[in-house]
């Protein structure tokens, strides 16, 4: 038996960290937007013998235990009994260590798809305790939709969104780890800022994309652009070319810029990819853009 799915990038329309975890992990409260049109490919295939092997078609992804997919599959078969027995082959086009959450959405993709080969052994409670112990990330993957987390992130509650964002998004790629980012932000919590609820608000009322765009905030950004000073640059370009606003995703070091439609962010992103050049990468697109690929 062999199954394949299409599995997205998310990017975090809002971050706001709210304090140190006893475990050791920042609470935060962010509101994940997935992004449908930018996905990586994951195929689990049923092999003869025990064991998990991992294949990915970027150098540098770790094929080996240190892969998500390789976690993912091995927790599903402790918490299902299934024995192992799988061949994993990931497609990326989502950039890696990149703040958009491409090793957690082929995590969930791999878990998602087990779970489906097995005639479903694990409910979702179950399926949403492996998939956090994995990484903070990992259950908004599940089921990926416009969403708020808090806790570490995973404690989610579905938004129900409106509107479509018009993004372009911009990638030096330079990887940033999550760790670092997390360990160096120096950003105090501000109870004056726009909450998650308030973006999420707009995206229910359909407010206009201006509106979202005085929301913006990623507590971890002034770290990352301390440190990755091409993240400056990359906002200032955005700014002179009309984005109403722009952010890190995550932990960076991806800045989107929000569009007034997706010709803009086209036309924004050819005028990047001149002045970038190869060594980064771009998508542009609409956020959400469309259906969840695992329930299509
Ligand atoms: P997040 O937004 O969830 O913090 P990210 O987008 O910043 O994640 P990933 O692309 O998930 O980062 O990669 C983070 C690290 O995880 C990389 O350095 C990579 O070596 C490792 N990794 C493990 N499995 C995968 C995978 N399937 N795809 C990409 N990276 C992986």
């Amino acid at each position: 038996m062999e199954l394949s799915t299409t599995t997205p990038a998310k990017i975090n329309l809002s971050l706001r960290l709210t304090g140190k975890r006893s475990d050791g992990y920042n609470n935060i409260e962010t509101v994940f937007m997935p992004l449908f049109g930018l996905v990586d490919t994951v195929r689990v295939k049923e092999v003869k013998g025990d064991g998990i092997t991992v294949k990915c078609d970027v150098p540098g992804v770790p094929e080996d235990s240190e892969n998500l997919c390789w976690k993912a599959a091995t927790r599903f078969a402790e918490n299902s009994g299934v024995t192992a027995c799988w061949h994993v082959e990931i497609k990326k086009n989502i950039p890696v260590a990149a703040g958009l959450g491409g090793g957690s959405s082929d995590a969930a993709a791999v878990i998602s798809l087990l779970n489906e080969m097995y005639d479903k052994p694990l409910n979702e409670n179950t399926l949403h305790c492996l998939a956090s112990g994995i990484g903070a990330d990992v259950a908004f993957f599940l089921e990926p939709a416009p969403a708020i987390g808090k806790g570490r992130g995973d404690e989610l509650e579905t938004v129900e969104c409106a509107m479509d964002l018009p993004l372009v998004l911009i990638n030096p790629g330079v990887p940033v780890s999550a760790a670092w980012a997390y360990t160096n932000c120096y950003t105090a919590y501000n109870d004056e800022m726009p909450t998650a609820d308030d973006v999420a608000h707009q995206l229910l009322e359909g407010g206009s994309t201006a509106a979202i765009s005085g929301m913006l905030r990623n507590d971890l950004e002034p770290a990352i652009a301390r440190k990755y000073l091409i993240v400056n640059v990359i906002k200032e370009f955005l700014a002179e070319k009309g984005c109403s606003a722009s952010l890190v995703s995550g932990s960076g070091p991806t800045v989107f810029g929000l569009c007034s439609s997706v010709s803009q962010a086209q036309r924004i992103q050819a005028d990047a990819e001149a002045y970038f050049g190869e060594s980064f990468s771009f998508w542009s697109g609409l956020a959400p853009g469309n259906c969840n690929p695992h329930s299509a």
